[in-house]
């Protein structure tokens, strides 16, 4: 159980983020939940998760500004006196054939996936290194460790985010800080909608258990990083997708 834990969460108001949170507050944790641009996936996400009457809170920002972690970090001091746990899960897509792609569609995606969970990583630390303690877990993806036609950008955000993973927790182990990454499969929220039917099921058809995942199968997975269960896990990459990449 996250009893008396506080949560800072990217992307927390749609998709996987969502269920994060959703899953934190079941279990009894105060959240901040960053977005950049839905206020009413925010607004409407946060009045659900009420009933589980722990704290919700909402903040505003793009996180591929170093500025936007620095206001939640200390946001979330403000508001809860600590931060426990920190999830980037924050992520975009802009697929296309390697050879159609512009330097602008790669550095965005970097920019919002990669920098954007340094970003929030370079300003929670310190934090939790006050505090001797903390949990930090990164969303990756196993596009990042297999690769994926028409996610050259993608993949080697998802790439970065694992070897940010490794590196941090060497450096953070002996503040008591553990830093874990999970990498989904196929996850059927808004990101994947958009796929086509032909990409959908030869992702499907790559799955063991024979069925996308869903976000409360991540969600799960995270909270596994984040309880007191992980305390001695730590630079650890978890693929929660249904065997895709064995
Ligand atoms: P969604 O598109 O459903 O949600 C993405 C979330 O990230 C939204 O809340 C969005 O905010 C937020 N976000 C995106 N860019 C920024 C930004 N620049 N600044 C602040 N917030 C931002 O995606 P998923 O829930 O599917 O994905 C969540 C994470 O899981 C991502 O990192 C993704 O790469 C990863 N993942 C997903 C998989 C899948 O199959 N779905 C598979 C593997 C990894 P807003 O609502 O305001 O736009």
């Amino acid at each position: 159980m996250l009893k008396g834990k506080s949560a800072v969460i990217t992307g927390g108001v749609r998709g996987i983020g969502k269920a994060i949170a959703e899953e934190f507050c079941r279990q009894g944790a105060d959240v901040l939940l960053c977005y950049r641009s839905n206020e009413e996936a925010a607004k409407k996400t946060a009045e659900e998760l009420k009933q589980y009457g722990t704290r919700v809170e909402l903040i505003k920002g793009d996180v591929a500004d170093p500025a936007h972690a620095e206001e939640a970090a200390k946001l979330a001091k403000e508001l809860f006196g600590k931060i426990d746990i920190l999830v980037n899960n924050a992520g975009i897509t802009k697929d296309k054939l390697m050879m159609r792609m512009t330097p602008t569609d790669f550095d965005e995606v970097i920019k919002a996936n990669l920098n954007g969970s340094f970003y929030f990583l370079n300003a929670v630390a310190p934090v939790m290194i006050k505090q001797k303690g903390g949990r930090i877990i990164n969303i990756s993806s196993i596009v990042g460790v297999r690769g994926n036609a028409g996610q050259v950008n993608y993949s080697a955000s998802k790439a970065g985010i694992i070897g940010m993973t490794l590196s941090a927790a060497k450096e953070l182990g002996k503040r008591g800080i553990t830093v874990n990454a999970v990498a989904p499969g196929y996850i059927e929220t808004d990101m994947t909608e958009v796929l086509t039917d032909d990409q959908k099921s030869a992702m499907l058809g790559a799955i063991s258990l024979g069925r996308a995942g869903k976000a409360s199968d991540v969600a799960k997975a995270v909270a596994f990083f984040a309880s007191e269960g992980a305390a001695y896990i730590t630079g650890q990459v978890l693929a929660v997708d249904g065997g895709m990449a064995m």
